[in-house]
């Protein structure tokens, strides 16, 4: 067997709060690996939102998800961890006798590590569905669940289902270059920021509450859309060329039980050190639960500093805990800028 090189830590989710994770590795010292199941770095802000405008991360009074994704990036690159993509790590155990980790992944590879942050966000994304006739056959051909690119909106008839955050901060979005947009929702009370909805009700978004959508028409291409009155039945039809459907997304972590981490609401518990009940293995960012939780970007960077200090402490105990101000130190890796 292949002898696999052991690393002093290996961060598993690339999203915003893994990527702040292996940044802080770096500036610790630690040998560090990065694992993604997607192609792709940046997590949620790459994949779900990225020409979304995110306005409470400090020091950024606003910034597109995308952009926020590339500074981060290049703040974790500096001091060149390896990052492993396509990697779905659907393993995770300890190997008692030498005392690490053992991670494996969907394909087989095998990762060994002396310490483990875990940052799965919401884990693989799987976008809620609805079990309407066609929609799953004009999927990427006029009905979306996420938007990556906002350019095929212009001056188009957009539907948007949800009444959540993202399907009304879509619908904020899209206002200034879509033709026309109407959002329905199943009830008349959302889930979105007041501030969102304040926007939503004094825009030009044509907004149905009460109403659920009952068929897609189209051959090659989203053509049109039938949505009812759930109290009356009454149906209408939209000429829409885009659907976005904004349901949400399925969290599946039932694999996380299985590796022997505790559970608590949907989510990995920690302690205030950002420990799970297994020593050596720390999560952070969406996926964990403590008391006072928020799932924000901002509170998951300070929660990856926790791990990861932690886990420097964990892997080498005669390291001082505090890593100090960064602004004290020389960096050795980083290229001029
Ligand atoms: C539309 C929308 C708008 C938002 N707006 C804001 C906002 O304005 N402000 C804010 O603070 N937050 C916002 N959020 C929430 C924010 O994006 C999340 O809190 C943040 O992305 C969490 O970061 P994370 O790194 O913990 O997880 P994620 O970004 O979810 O990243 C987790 C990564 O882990 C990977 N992964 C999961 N399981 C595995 C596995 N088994 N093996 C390998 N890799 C795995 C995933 O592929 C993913 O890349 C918004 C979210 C959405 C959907």
């Amino acid at each position: 067997m292949k002898k696999e090189e052991i690393f002093d830590i290996t961060i598993v989710g690339a999203g915003p709060v893994g990527l702040y994770a292996t940044y802080y590795a770096g500036l610790r010292d630690m040998k560090t690996k990065l694992i993604d199941a997607l192609s792709y770095l940046g997590g949620q802000l790459t994949a779900l939102y990225p020409e979304k405008f995110i306005y409470d991360v400090a020091g950024f009074p606003k910034i597109l998800a995308k952009d926020l994704a590339e500074n981060l990036i290049a703040q974790a690159m500096q001091y060149e961890p390896t990052v492993c993509l396509d990697e779905k790590i659907v393993k995770l155990e300890k190997i008692e006798e030498e005392n690490i980790f053992k991670l494996t992944s969907e394909k087989g590879d095998i990762h060994l590590s002396k310490s483990v942050v875990l940052t799965l966000g919401i884990g693989a994304f799987v976008p809620r569905k609805l079990d309407i006739p066609d929609v799953q056959k004009l999927e990427g051909r006029g009905i979306h669940y996420i938007v990556k690119d906002k350019s095929i909106f212009k001056d188009k008839n957009i539907l948007i289902v949800g009444g959540g955050d993202s399907a009304v901060d879509w619908a904020l979005n899209l206002e200034d270059i879509a033709k026309n947009i109407t959002l329905i929702h199943r009830r008349d009370v959302f889930k979105a920021h007041e501030d969102s909805l304040k926007k939503l009700f004094n825009s030009d978004v044509n907004v149905k509450t009460f109403y659920e959508l009952k068929r897609v028409h189209g051959d090659e291409h989203i053509e049109g859309a039938t949505i009812f009155d759930n109290r009356t039945g009454e149906e209408t039809y939209l000429e829409v060329e885009h659907i976005i459907l904004s349901l949400g997304f399925l969290a599946n972590l039932e694999f996380i039980k299985e590796w022997g981490l505790e559970i608590d609401k949907n989510a990995i518990k920690v302690n205030s050190k950002m420990e799970t009940n297994i020593p050596g293995v720390y999560a952070a960012g969406d996926i964990v639960n403590y008391p006072g939780k928020l799932k924000l970007i901002s509170t998951g960077f300070g929660e990856a500093a926790i791990a990861v200090n932690n886990a420097k402490n964990y892997v080498d105990p005669t390291s001082k805990f505090s890593p100090g101000h960064s602004s004290d130190f020389v960096p050795k890796k980083i290229k001029s800028g």
